[in-house]
């Protein structure tokens, strides 16, 4: 194998060791890789002529992505391959740490997990100005928890409650503030990297310029006396510290905890000492407390994929988006707006008056000042950025889009009409998207005199922070539309994923079944709060009937009725739905839904117990299992209808849709590949009982009885029982 490090030495005696991993645009830690450090180390601990060691990137804008997650995969599942990957990265982290010259990690680009623990086992760090460069240690968001020093080395040198805030979370910091909590002892400009570089090495090889380097990094300030050089402090720091991770993962997920009890108990010991505890704390996890790890890898690996590949192979380029327009300032066109000036494109935006064009600049100003709330961007950036908005009360300024995206109120007619208006107005080459929820993007491009340039681009709401945006391709959109729709998700940062036309798309067709399913429990007197519980302890984001007050219940039931039309008896609507919508129970917008919104916290709403007594609710008996069955049978049913139709070329695209789209719990993995670890032949039967107890809307469709799995490999994500069959990933 060609190396993957290159070692230069200068005359002064200053080694410069270059990551350059052959055939990959990324460095990552790989097994190899981790025996070639060794290897180097060994020779380098013994040259005496060395004065001084930068560990450097040849990759552009990334130092180190992160450990080789295909390989190690196995070790988050098998304790003894654990111990071995554990183990050998401690030990090479130490020789670099235990090194006799000043050691330089030079962070020029995205440095994560493994990376950044290489880079905490040098003696100093410098990073770029570059944007690119973000540093993280994202293990947490893989089910598991940084092992290769990150839980010992980061608190000592930023302190408990900046490491806590990273290994936590997951969460990524720039240059400035890598230097500001002292990860970094230098911050440089990219342009003069190489300079500025002789001036650091210059510096740490001098007793002055080295103490005054230390003496930036020492941790000190009111804020931190106060929280973390007395006992109290520190037990408050780790009480909130315990309180955000139970309220954002609801206990679901063990790694985060791990890691903040691992901290608590190792902060204040020997480094040596802190890291064996780590070692141990790590193997001990494997595979009880990681049992979500494979789960959120393989997910990371079909993110990855998702990139590459959004849902069929596109053979044309996009076309290159440098103006947009959209149509309708209300809810998702504003937004939709927003995302335009966001990403600096210049946007047209369109309503029938000034009023709700008014409406439609307070809510993209809104998302903007929101931001800045929480310091993501500056007010001189806002003001540039806000100007790329327009707005307009007829198609003036349309001639000049490259794409315009309609997102008018859900009415057939009225998009017919629109069409036809701007068809008129437009250039011939500009791409039409529709934002439609429901509506077949056929039938709307029915009277187009180009139906080829025309296809859905269904977000998500709030279209600013959903990462889904659905791509529908009608019978006669052209694979150019698509892939300018695609391009254009890609400069919006959203995940595109190009779905065939049918009602309600991918996404909401299926989740259709679970929001109808819900309202059938309550309907037949299950109890309310407890049907949310229930669904939110199993791992979705937020209960059905919150969910339905948030949407808005008369947006929902017309909804629920144009997918009765569309699909029949198993997508019958119970009362309950249309009997909200009558009584103006709409939800959040109006105050009173299924919830009453006044208050701290929405507390349930009585006049629904009276609309249930009106349809003859009565208390029924169900277990929380049999609710769980209920919410996802009729999803894993339908998802496999869409497989059989072809709207998605595969299970992956239907895990990957509903994650993004309604949030279907990541430690699950997808919805399908939860079905694969329940067993395919166990739901069938399990629908074959549901559908004898509650009708037809339960019956397992064709594809379902003919497959034994989604994926094709059963007991994929299950952990391996044998940990004698596997071999050892470390010599
Ligand atoms: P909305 O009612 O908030 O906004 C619709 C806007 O369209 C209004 O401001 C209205 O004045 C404007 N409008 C009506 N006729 C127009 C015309 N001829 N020219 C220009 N503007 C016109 O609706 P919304 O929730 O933003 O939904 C818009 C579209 O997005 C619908 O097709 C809907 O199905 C879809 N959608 C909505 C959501 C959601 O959660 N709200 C999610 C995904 C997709």
């Amino acid at each position: 194998m060609t190396s993957a490090l290159h070692l230069e030495v200068s005359n002064e005696g200053v080694a410069t060791l270059t990551f350059d991993l052959p055939d990959e645009k990324i460095n990552k830690l790989s097994l190899e890789v981790m025996n070639e450090l060794e290897a180097m180390l060994l020779q380098l601990k013994t040259n005496t002529s060395i004065t001084a060691l930068l560990i450097k990137s040849a990759k552009p804008n990334i130092f180190i992505a992160g450990a080789d997650l295909k390989g190690f995969e196995p070790a988050f599942k098998n304790p003894t391959l654990g111990e071995q990957l554990i183990t050998r990265g401690h030990k090479v982290f130490n020789s670099l740490a235990a090194l006799p010259f000043p050691t330089v990690a030079v962070i020029d680009g995205a440095c994560l997990g493994g990376g950044t623990e290489l880079a905490l086992a040098c003696d100093y760090r410098v990073v770029s100005d570059n944007e690119k460069t973000q540093i993280s240690l994202p293990e947490v968001t893989l089910g598991i928890f940084p092992g290769w020093g990150g839980t010992q080395r980061l608190p000592r040198l930023v302190g408990i409650e900046q490491a806590l805030n990273m290994i936590l979370t997951g969460k990524t910091i720039d240059a400035k503030k890598a230097f500001k909590i002292k990860f970094a002892d230098a911050i440089l400009p990219k342009e003069f990297l190489d300079d500025q570089l002789s001036l650091f090495i210059s510096k740490i090889t001098t007793d002055s310029g080295k103490k005054s380097i230390l003496k930036h990094r020492k941790l000190s300030g009111f804020h931190y006396t106060l929280m973390e050089k007395n006992p109290i402090g520190r037990s408050l720091l780790f009480h909130f510290a315990h309180k955000n991770v139970m309220k954002k993962t609801k206990g679901l997920y063990q790694d985060p905890l791990l890691a903040l009890n691992l901290i608590k108990h190792t902060y204040d010991k020997k480094l040596e000492k802190g890291l064996q505890i780590e070692i141990d704390t790590f193997i001990k996890a494997i595979p009880k407390e990681f049992k979500n790890a494979i789960n959120l890898i393989n997910l990371f690996f079909a993110n990855e994929e998702l990139k590459k590949n959004p849902g069929i192979e596109l053979n044309v380029e996009g076309a290159p988006i440098h103006r947009g327009a959209v149509i309708g300032a209300g809810t998702m066109g504003a937004g939709i707006a927003w995302l335009f000036s966001y990403r600096d494109i210049p946007v047209r935006l369109k309503d029938v008056s000034w009023e709700c064009i008014g409406k439609g600049y307070a809510a993209a100003r809104g998302i903007y000042k929101t931001l800045l709330k929480i310091r993501k961007i500056k007010p001189y950036q806002i003001d540039k950025k806000f100007q790329y908005i327009s707005g307009t009360i007829d198609y003036s300024g349309f001639q000049t889009a490259d794409i315009v995206i309609e997102a008018a109120t859900e009415n057939l007619e009225l998009k017919h009409k629109i069409f036809a208006e701007i068809e008129d107005v437009i250039r011939p080459d500009a791409v039409i998207a529709s934002n439609t929820s429901s509506l077949p993007i056929s039938e709307m491009s029915k009277h187009m005199k180009h139906p080829e340039r025309f296809l859905g681009m269904h977000f998500f709401n709030p279209p600013n922070r959903m990462p889904l945006v659905e791509i529908v391709a009608g019978e006669h959109t052209s694979q150019k539309a698509i892939a300018t729709a695609v391009e254009l998700c890609r400069k919006f940062k959203k995940t595109p994923l190009i779905v065939k036309d049918c009602a309600g798309f991918l996404v909401n067709r299926i989740f259709a079944m679970a929001a109808n399913e819900s309202s059938w429990m309550l309907q037949e007197g299950v109890d309310m709060q407890r049907l949310d519980r229930v669904i939110t302890k199993f791992g979705m984001p937020m209960g059905p009937f919150i969910l339905a007050d948030e949407v808005g219940n008369d947006v929902a039931s017309k909804v629920f009725g144009s997918f009765y039309g569309a699909y029949g008896e198993r997508m019958h609507p119970p009362k309950l739905g249309q009997a909200m919508a009558d009584a103006g129970l709409y939800g959040k917008k109006s105050g009173k839904g299924f919830y009453l919104y006044g208050g701290k916290r929405p507390v349930p709403n009585p006049e629904v117990q009276a609309i249930l007594k009106s349809i003859n609710s009565k208390k029924v008996t169900i277990s929380d299992e049999e609710i769980i069955d209920r919410f996802t049978l009729g999803m894993i049913n339908e998802a496999a209808r869409c497989l059989q139709e072809g709207i998605v070329e595969g299970p992956m695209y239907v895990d990957m849709g509903l994650l993004y789209g309604i949030g279907f719990p990541p430690f699950r993995f997808g919805l399908l590949r939860y079905a694969d670890s329940i067993g395919v032949k166990n739901i069938v039967e399990k629908l074959n009982r549901l559908s004898e107890k509650y009708g037809e809307r339960f019956t397992p469709c064709d594809y379902i009885k003919q497959i034994d799995s989604f994926y094709g490999e059963v007991g994929k994500c299950e952990t391996s029982k044998s940990e004698e069959k596997l071999a050892p990933i470390f010599s």
